[in-house]
């Protein structure tokens, strides 16, 4: 049996609190202003914005988290030269955790702008605060202290994709199942909540929600605020994935004012793999949700703004004579405009043509396979569909769990579609099977529970197997729906035209309309790669500043 692993507080505290030394508090004293406060008082309290980095220069403070029925517990104590501080800081979002003083506290406040410039000009100090401030998040994200807690039954639809969204936005969350622990079910007794409306969300700041929207409940926990709509950013980027995570470090470590709104998560469809073993640098492989909030956690230390979840429903590119501004209509009503605009929107899942397919979604079907669908599934049969990569990955990540992978191929072979290497690992699995020219005729269950899956095999044979859990891999389509009465050209498929295909002279990476970019998975002709995603979000940069410099700013 694997031994349990152990809390990060106990395997990394050194990193997690490191002292600073008189002569390093010196230095970074031009950052901040000094404050005072007296026993008891708080320094922060869960839910207050904006505080930045504290350094205590005397005295103690008590960190306190909340467990979920609200009972304070102490995380650490700070002394002379350590800091208060978890990534939220860095980006003014809310306060997690409490800090109070033990007796009279003086204490050095470094508001969020100037926490960021003295992480870029103090290099080795820079870093280590910068791994306290993550590793302090992976502390929460472990208890999940500070966040909101869903009650509903674990396997319930709703509960698996409010997790899922806060898992995937790294926000620390707790779940209580109202059928085994009797404080869940005491809770929907005090606030009479009818079981039809599971799973109700306790926000931090106190409110309830009744199975809100991702986007609700990201607005009542503060991750996401107004945006400022007389702001004019130098570029407003659409997509959160690989690509508008690239431009984003690019851009701003470049100094310009940058907006990135993505309608559900960082990482697009990166942040979905369970595994990408082909991006340079990681030969063991990484996590794409790793690897994607290295990428997001980097963009918001050279200050890029990011509005996640926030959906751009549409383009305003007809910028009026001498006035090169972009505007983008939001949800909400709100809007923001930009002097230039990358589309980085990606791609997503096709789906297959059944017709009871959206009873099942979240619950049975699955479009990723991550640690959450892993438990959903572990020592059962499942079905694969899917021919390419994505399929190929997911095979050898579900292998290790299930009992069984049925992996149904449409086509006559799997080597046209799928890389190599993966071929020759899945062929390796004694618990694969690969059912070629395959394809789903219907899905069974009841109450959103997927219970058998038919199939049709190549010789019109039908074959049904008693399969809770369906994954599919099937293609993507372009995210362009938002684009269209932007007037941007688009290929026959809906994906963006760039460059010589739009015009003769285009610039690489540019779009039929001067100033707006489309890099990625999203753009006509691209490769679906996260490396290319990546060069492409460094390499229009380069084109942005031309485009500025001529005197679009
Ligand atoms: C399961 C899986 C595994 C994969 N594994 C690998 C691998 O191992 N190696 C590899 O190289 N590639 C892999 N890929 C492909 C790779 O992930 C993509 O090529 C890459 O993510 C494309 O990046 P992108 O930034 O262009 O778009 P995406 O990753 O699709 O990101 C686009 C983002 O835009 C957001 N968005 C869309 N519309 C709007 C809107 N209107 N408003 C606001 N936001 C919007 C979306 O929410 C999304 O977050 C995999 C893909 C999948 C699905």
């Amino acid at each position: 049996m694997a031994a349990p692993t152990q809390p990060i507080i106990l395997t990394r505290h050194p990193q997690m609190f490191p002292t600073l030394d008189p002569s390093e508090i010196e230095r970074v004293r031009r950052f901040g202003t000094v404050r005072s406060y007296g026993a008891g008082e708080a320094l922060v309290e869960v839910g207050d914005i904006g505080h930045g980095l504290t350094i205590i220069l005397a005295g103690h403070v008590d960190i306190t988290q909340h467990d979920e029925s609200g009972r304070r517990a102490l995380i650490v104590t700070h002394g002379p030269g350590n800091f208060m501080g978890e990534l939220a800081q860095l980006a003014g979002r809310p306060a997690l955790v409490d800090g109070h003083a033990q007796g009279p506290v003086e204490a050095l406040i470094i508001p969020p702008d100037s926490l960021r410039a003295l992480l870029i000009s103090e290099a080795e100090l820079g870093e280590r605060i910068m791994r306290a401030l993550i590793l302090r998040r992976v502390g929460l994200l472990e208890t999940g202290a500070g966040g909101p807690v869903i009650v509903g039954r674990n396997e319930n639809g709703d509960v698996l994709r409010l997790v899922g969204f806060l898992r995937r936005n790294g926000h620390p969350h707790q779940t209580l199942n109202p059928e085994t622990d009797p404080e869940a079910k005491a809770l929907i007794e005090r606030f009479h909540v009818d079981p039809g409306q599971l799973p109700i969300v306790l926000c931090p700041g106190g409110q309830i929600l009744r199975n809100p929207s991702e986007v609700e409940l990201a607005r009542c926990i503060g991750m996401v605020g107004p945006i400022d709509p007389d702001r004019v950013y130098d570029v407003a980027i659409v997509g959160a994935g690989p690509a508008g995570l690239a431009t984003a470090v690019y851009a701003a470590s470049e100094g310009l004012s940058v907006l990135v709104l993505d309608c559900r998560a960082f990482g697009g469809q990166a942040g979905a793999s369970a595994r990408i073993e082909n991006y340079l640098g990681f030969p063991t492989g990484i996590a794409g949700i790793a690897l994607m909030a290295r990428a997001y956690n980097q963009a918001q230390k050279f200050g890029a703004e990011m509005a996640i979840p926030d959906e751009v429903l549409s383009l305003d590119a007809a910028s009026k004579a001498g006035d090169a501004r972009f505007t983008l209509r939001l949800a909400y009503n709100e809007r923001a405009t930009a002097r230039s605009i990358v589309i980085a929107s990606g791609a997503r899942y096709r789906r297959i043509a059944v017709s009871n397919l959206e009873e099942f979604e979240g619950t049975g079907v699955h479009y990723w396979a991550s640690p959450i669908e892993t438990r959903l599934c572990t020592g059962q049969e499942v079905v694969v569909v899917g021919a390419g990569n994505s399929a190929g990955q997911a095979v050898v990540y579900l292998a290790t769990y299930v009992k069984k992978v049925w992996l149904l191929v449409r086509g006559p072979s799997l080597q046209a579609s799928m890389s190599r290497y993966l071929v020759d690992r899945i062929s390796g699995l004694a618990n694969v099977e690969v059912v070629l020219q395959a394809e789903i005729s219907a899905l069974e269950g009841h109450d959103h529970i997927l219970e058998a899956v038919h199939w049709r095999g190549p010789s019109g044979e039908i074959v049904r197997r008693p399969v809770r859990h369906l994954f599919l891999f099937i293609g993507a389509e372009p995210n362009t729906d938002w684009l269209a009465t932007s007037g941007i050209a688009l290929d026959s498929k809906g994906f963006v035209l760039t460059g010589s295909d739009v015009s003769a002279d285009g610039e690489a990476l540019e779009t039929s309309q001067r100033g707006v970019f489309a890099i990625g998975d999203v753009r006509s002709g691209s490769i679906k790669r996260v490396a290319s995603a990546v060069g492409e979000g460094a390499q229009v940069v380069a084109t942005l500043h031309r485009f500025l410099g001529e005197g679009h700013s």
